[in-house]
């Protein structure tokens, strides 16, 4: 059996796609011959490359640089002049807009959209697989695809589906092989699968198209597809050499790597992670740390991505003893560690350029009933001592929950404020309710609004607190605040927290 794992568009081109990496690792520990696929990759440099023009004087300019934007946004010094990063960043997403606009698509550095057709209806799904011509993708997918399976038949192709973004182009994918190679055995697994099979009324509307959905860790799925008898609690390491390290759209390699799946936490109301179950499975720390080192070795990145939802105290103090010898950055949940100096000096030591952190809130209130276990006194010392120790903030903050309301939103805005000077970078969300979540119950809820494949339900905000509101709170008082908007105003677009790093000292 050999197969070719596919990651389709659109995700964040800035480094390899650690899913099929993974699966990459364990089916060469099992001997099994494979190749791999960053279609994301390749179809957005597709697009952004081939010949266009455009009616205005910015798109004009914009296709007339492109392949210069492409090599700048892979040099470092692009990234030391904020001006010029935000121009090459803006002017490649208008080739791609432009590129796509013909296709009613838009395509974007970070997403993926289709007139009249969404992710979220089984409906929609099965028609961009039956009219993959209609993808702004399909004449980069449908030659690479028939190249790479006439040179090397397969038996079998997988898809890696983890994000909303990457939907309607893998259907176009899988359409397409369904008509043109009717023998190939098609399986569809990740993220986005996952949640959709943990959906309580779960009723596969793939059938006569995809041969297997798989849910939950892709390796245990392929190998029970391929029938290879193996330990099912093994961990195989990421395996990057088949993808273009030089090609992402990063001054550098970016090492993407798990040390867990799902959260040690695992508390917050209406997490996602919680309210689908799924287990805490960290990397025991002793292997991430080798894992760590031996990759680093391999792939000489310039930055590692730990994917953690919530990196563990265990790997971090390990971490801190031995070092990986490269700059890193990740999610940690504010805890007591880091109100300690030397702890977060420590951590700058061992090269943590930048802590990805989940406040949420500055109203304690609401920090207590979304069971958050942050105290709001510690968390403000813990910015600081962070930030005072050299590593970058990125706060995250979420509004609309159900304990919220609009004073306790402007309690966040106060807090924000007044620690401002402590926060590099911000991430506002507004909430979803998970269709599945534990506490659901307790709230009214809406019939699905989107689609069948919804992985959220409207519901009616017990104190009034809807999103209209919190919307226009946010678009009118909130990001007006000017120690706010000098936040806002540094976040790289498009990229985020992906390139936010490369923005920090220690990089
Ligand atoms: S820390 Fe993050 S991942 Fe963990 S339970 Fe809370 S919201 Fe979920």
């Amino acid at each position: 059996m050999s197969l070719l794992l596919v990651h389709p568009p659109v995700t964040k081109a800035c480094e390899p796609p650690a899913g099929i990496a993974r699966l990459a690792g364990m089916l060469s520990r099992h001997g099994v011959e494979h190749e791999l696929l960053d279609a994301n990759l390749e179809g957005l440099v597709y697009l952004m490359t081939r010949p266009g023009e455009g009616s205005d004087r910015w798109t004009k300019r914009a296709y007339r640089n492109a392949h210069r934007n492409l090599t700048a946004l892979k040099e470092r010094q692009t990234y030391q002049n904020s001006d010029r990063y935000r121009r090459t960043v803006f002017d490649l997403n208008r080739v791609l807009e432009a590129s796509s606009v013909s296709f009613a698509a838009g395509v974007s550095l970070s997403n993926y959209q289709q007139h009249n057709l969404s992710p979220v209806r089984s409906g929609d799904l099965l028609h961009a697989a039956e009219v993959p011509e209609d993808n702004p993708f399909f004449s980069y997918f449908s030659k690479r695809l028939t190249e790479l399976l006439c040179n090397n038949p397969r038996k079998a192709v997988g898809f890696s589906l983890n994000f909303l973004s990457q939907a309607l182009c893998t259907f176009a994918m899988v359409g397409f092989l369904r008509r043109y190679f009717p023998e190939l055995t098609l399986i569809v697994g990740g993220g986005l699968v996952t949640s959709w099979m943990h959906k309580p009324d779960w009723v596969n509307p793939f059938g006569g198209l995809v041969d297997h959905l798989a849910a939950g860790p892709g390796e245990h799925a392929l190998l029970s597809f391929l029938g290879v008898e193996a330990d099912k609690e093994a961990l195989y390491r990421p395996e990057y050499q088949a993808l273009p390290g030089d090609e992402y759209f990063s001054p550098g390699f970016i090492l993407p790597y798990s040390a867990s799946a799902g959260c040690y936490w695992n508390r917050c109301s209406f997490c996602p992670e919680r309210a689908e179950k799924n287990p805490y499975v960290p990397v025991p720390v002793h292997q991430a740390i080798a894992d760590l080192h031996s990759l680093t070795a391999q792939t000489r990145p310039v930055l590692i991505h730990l994917l953690d939802n919530a990196l563990s105290p265990a790997l971090l103090k390990a971490l801190c003893l031995d070092p990986p010898g490269v700059p890193w950055y990740g999610f940690a949940r504010i805890t007591q560690h880091f109100i300690n100096q030397d702890f977060c000096e420590a951590l700058k030591r061992c090269g943590c350029v930048m802590l990805k952190l989940g406040l949420e809130s500055g109203s304690q209130d609401v920090l207590d009933r979304e069971h958050k276990g942050v105290n709001l006194e510690m968390a403000a010392t813990a910015l600081a001592t962070i930030k005072t120790a050299g590593i970058a903030t990125y706060a995250y903050l979420l509004f609309g929950t159900p304990s919220e309301t609009a004073e306790t939103a402007r309690e966040t805005l106060h807090f924000t404020a007044a620690h401002s000077e402590y926060i590099d970078f911000l991430n506002l969300a507004i909430f979803n309710l998970p269709v599945y979540a534990p506490d659901t119950h307790e709230l009214a809820t809406q019939p699905a609004y989107e689609g069948d494949l919804s992985l959220y339900t409207g519901f009616v905000h017990p104190q009034g607190w809807h999103r209209g509101l919190v919307r226009q709170f946010l678009d009118k008082e909130f990001k007006r605040h000017p120690a706010v908007a000098s936040i806002l105003r540094r976040d790289p677009p498009f990229f985020t927290s992906n390139h936010a790093p490369f923005f920090c000292d220690g990089l």
